[in-house]
């Protein structure tokens, strides 16, 4: 089976062409991304008309270039799947319209996917990883702990109540007056500074469950920033990165051992998944986590866990494989799509 698949929902445009036969490292054709991040640094944040303008623009060119460097021709293809939500709407709704048109023109199935369960299946691309299993999404637009039973069979432990996590990182590096986006220079910038110099409360301390805050650690950032007066030398940026980041891992951390004490099933394995899973300090946590516990640990590539298309592709491959109907060409964006509804 060869799936075209495309991912439209925030700042990325993508195409990708997978397959369910062969090696895991020769699954994924193509896997092409625009990345709009230039078009909204100078906003610091995703603005949504230019990115849905963007997609307009960008979404045949990726399509072409992944069919190219795929080297197949469209009468290859098995079925066509577009991420459906959750989303911003612009943006969905023109990977949709692309994605019906090819499957009217083109006569194949067609397939929405929900964007979350392309990030919950995609260490399953990659790796030999049996479900059940517990996973962490981290991304600047999400943040949960799901267990992963099987296919569409999906429990939200918990989630965030306000920001996500990656959002959190791009707040504080806005603060930091740090380009956009602000994780990958946190991470940086911690490597060369002093965790304690600045001190947090844990967020949720007296609170059951799994689920997550980090509007409290970003308005207690901005405390500590403003404590420093205008002029912030570069160890004090260093210094603020590597408290900021030694909390968050730190509160992950905390919660993620609850979240595996509120799983039902005989979990055996644990994943990451999401844009903030290419932090390697978080990373290292949570391999230190599992195997604390004698479990495996997975993280996907880091151009795997932040949005692709490859991840869609391979969702409507297992969804297909595991007997699930195509979507009906009428099929609606949904810019909010629990992942318990799919
Ligand atoms: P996504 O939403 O999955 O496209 O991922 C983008 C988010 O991941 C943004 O909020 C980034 O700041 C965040 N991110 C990317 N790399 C890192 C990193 N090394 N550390 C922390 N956050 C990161
Ligand atoms: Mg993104």
């Amino acid at each position: 089976m060869k799936i075209l698949a495309i991912e439209t929902s925030c700042d990325e445009t993508a195409a990708a062409i997978v397959r369910n036969e062969g090696p895991f490292e020769n699954r994924i054709l193509s896997n092409v991304i625009n990345s709009q991040i230039d078009l909204h640094a100078k906003y610091g944040g995703v603005v949504p008309e230019y990115a849905a303008r963007n997609h307009v623009d960008m979404i045949d060119v990726v399509i072409n270039e992944a069919l190219k460097l795929a080297k197949i021709d469209f009468d290859e293809i098995d079925a066509i799947a577009a991420t459906g939500g959750p989303g911003l709407i612009g943006g969905l709704l023109v990977g949709m319209v692309t994605a019906k048109t090819l499957s009217i023109m083109w006569n194949k199935p067609f397939m929405a996917i929900n964007h979350l369960e392309g990030h919950l299946l995609t260490a399953r691309l990659c790796y030999d990883v049996e479900f059940p299993y517990l996973l962490l999404l981290t991304s600047g637009g999400h943040f949960m702990f799901v267990e992963v039973f099987g296919t569409g069979k999906y429990k939200v432990l918990g989630e965030t109540l306000d920001d996500a996590a990656g959002e959190c990182f791009d707040k504080v590096g806005k603060m930091l007056k740090l380009k956009y986006p602000g994780g990958p220079l946190i991470e940086e910038y911690a490597k060369q500074g002093d965790q304690k110099r600045f001190k947090y409360a844990m967020p949720l301390q007296k609170k059951e469950g799994c689920n997550a805050s980090f509007s409290g650690i970003k308005t207690a950032t901005k405390g500590h920033i403003q404590s420093l007066g205008e002029n912030l030398t570069y160890q004090d940026k260093c210094d603020i990165a590597a408290s900021f980041q030694g909390i968050v891992i730190n509160f992950i951390e905390r919660q993620i051992k609850k979240a595996y004490a509120m799983t039902t099933t005989s979990i055996q394995n644990v994943v990451i998944s999401g844009g903030v899973a290419a932090n390697l300090a978080l990373r290292a946590a949570l391999l230190n986590f599992a195997e604390g516990l004698n479990l495996n640990f997975f993280a996907p590539p880091v151009s795997l866990c932040s949005d692709n298309a490859a991840m869609i592709a391979w969702a409507a491959i297992e969804r297909i494989s595991c007997g699930f109907p195509y979507s009906p060409i009428d099929f609606n964006t949904r810019p909010r799509w629990p992942i318990t509804e799919t």
